[in-house]
């Protein structure tokens, strides 16, 4: 007999998404977090989201209408712009409309519906460490805020949705499949600021401006995302390969000169810093009682760094799938590995042909990218469709205009071409993501040729 059904370290948007699912089947589920409970959703954040993903989480868990009081504004596009900053794509359409919110109220929000569903949270209480029984694992010690001793809890199930972090997860043995370390290269470092501008109006506050710059955030962005006509969020975020920049002497140095609105009164509502993994997802979220979700699991869109929606469908899979294998009363890997071709099919097969673009992003340059804006070699559609599907596409009756446009750019359009190519073998790969444990060696196998192929087209 142990303590609960399900132990979930982290109740962050992925586990408190988790907790929910598990409450609702009626299965005991305790959700802990280490921050004060009325303090539960307070993170660094561009505070972004599209609605496509809410829409998703209706049909799959049936996750009751957010309340309109989360929200700040509404979003209508994405602008891409080029490092010149003269050559503008704008993406709009069902997957760039959504809306910028108030992260605690999202979060304190997300914590209510995981308490009214059953879910047990447990705030102010630190988990530090994976337990075993004969290897597997089998709870957690904790520690209470005040308390100066551990606490052992027993579950059949224990998830780590600590966040990028991934506490629990680099605990796991040597054995395990579960990858416990994420590369350096693998994260995004950022920091951002939101204020309010009473002297600056955003002319078009329903869109969302990033902006590309190589020499300054390499792999990265700039966002500016206003949340009204007088209030914005804003950031930059890079890749932290070796030698990078100080995300913070970017915004000092950088930002704070370069963008007009930034030079008039600014009141300081909130400043912060972060990371997040932008890589594929983690090969196998699961283990022998045990599971990952979120950041924890490497469940961000590697080139925008968006992770809120995937981290909530990860906990809303990851949910269903405990609570089958409860049911079962089975809920070693084999039974808890449908959990890896539900998320892998859903959104982790595109992650993964993203992850392959973001290492062709980090290798050009800013002339290759004001160029390819500037002569239309790449268009608002193609970039709208490559975030949506994972696929390089170009629209078949354009190619041939457009390979004329970019004469004197071969060497970039053959990289394109070759790009294009590596995303599909990956896409490919993961539609044969092994149906369990047994297959998981062979599948990487064939994966890891094909990045090391990406790193260097
Ligand atoms: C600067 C920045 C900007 C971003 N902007 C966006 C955006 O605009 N839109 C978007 O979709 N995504 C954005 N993201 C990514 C997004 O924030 C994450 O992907 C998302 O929050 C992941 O949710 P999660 O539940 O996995 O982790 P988190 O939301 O990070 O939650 C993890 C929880 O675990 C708790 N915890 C950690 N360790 C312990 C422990 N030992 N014991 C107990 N509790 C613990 C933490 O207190 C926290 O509450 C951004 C990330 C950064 C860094």
């Amino acid at each position: 007999m142990t303590d609960y059904d399900v132990i979930i370290a982290g109740a962050g948007t992925g586990g408190a998404t988790m907790a929910y699912t598990l409450g609702k089947k009626g299965h005991s589920v305790l959700l802990i977090d280490r921050k004060q409970k009325d303090m539960i959703g307070y993170k660094t954040c561009g505070d972004a989201l599209g609605s496509h993903h809410l829409k998703a989480l209706d049909s799959l868990v049936n996750l009751p209408q957010m309340p309109k009081g989360i929200v700040e504004y509404d979003i209508a596009g994405i602008d891409i712009i080029a490092p010149d900053r003269e050559h503008r794509l704008r993406m709009a359409g069902p997957t760039t409309s959504g809306f910028s919110f108030n992260r605690l109220k999202l979060g304190q929000w997300m914590l209510s519906i995981a308490e009214d569903a059953g879910a047990t949270v447990m705030a102010s209480t630190r988990v530090k460490r994976l337990m075993f029984d004969g290897g597997k694992v089998s709870g957690v010690k904790i520690m209470e805020e005040g308390s100066d001793s551990d606490k052992e809890l027993s579950g059949r199930i224990v998830v780590d949705a600590t966040g990028a972090v991934g506490m629990l997860r680099r605990q796991l043995p040597e054995s395990s499949p579960v990858e416990r370390t994420i590369a350096k290269e693998d994260f995004m470092v950022a920091v951002r600021d939101i204020y309010e501008t009473p002297d600056y109006t955003f002319e078009t506050p329903d869109i969302l401006d990033i902006y590309w710059d190589q020499e300054q955030t390499l792999g990265g962005y700039i966002w500016v995302f206003p949340q009204g006509p007088n209030r914005v969020n804003v950031g930059c975020g890079l890749m932290t390969i070796p030698g990078h920049k100080k995300p913070q002497d970017i915004f000092n140095n950088f930002v704070r000169k370069n963008w007009d609105f930034m030079k008039t009164k600014l009141v300081d509502i909130h400043s912060g810093g972060g990371i997040a993994p932008v890589r594929r997802p983690i090969d196998t979220l699961v283990d022998d009682n045990f599971m990952l979700v979120g950041d924890s699991g490497a469940q961000v869109n590697p080139i925008h760094g968006g992770g809120i929606g995937s981290s909530m469908l990860g906990g809303a899979q990851a949910g269903i799938t405990a609570s089958e294998a409860l049911e079962q009363n089975d809920t070693s890997i084999n039974a808890l590995w449908p959990y890896n071709p539900r998320y892998m099919e859903s959104y982790g097969i595109k992650q993964a042909s993203l992850d392959v673009f973001r290492w062709f992003l980090l290798n050009i340059t800013n002339e290759d990218i004001n160029f390819a804006f500037k002569k239309q070699i790449v268009k608002a559609s193609d970039l709208l469709n490559t975030s949506k599907t994972g696929k390089m596409s170009m629209g078949s009756g354009e190619k041939f205009k457009r390979l004329v446009a970019g004469v004197g750019k071969v060497p970039l359009l053959m990289r394109i071409n070759k790009i294009g190519k590596i995303m599909e073998e990956v896409k490919a790969v993961y539609a044969a993501y092994p149906d369990s444990p047994k297959g998981l060696q062979d599948w990487k196998a064939r994966l890891v040729p094909i990045y090391d192929a990406a790193k260097k087209a």
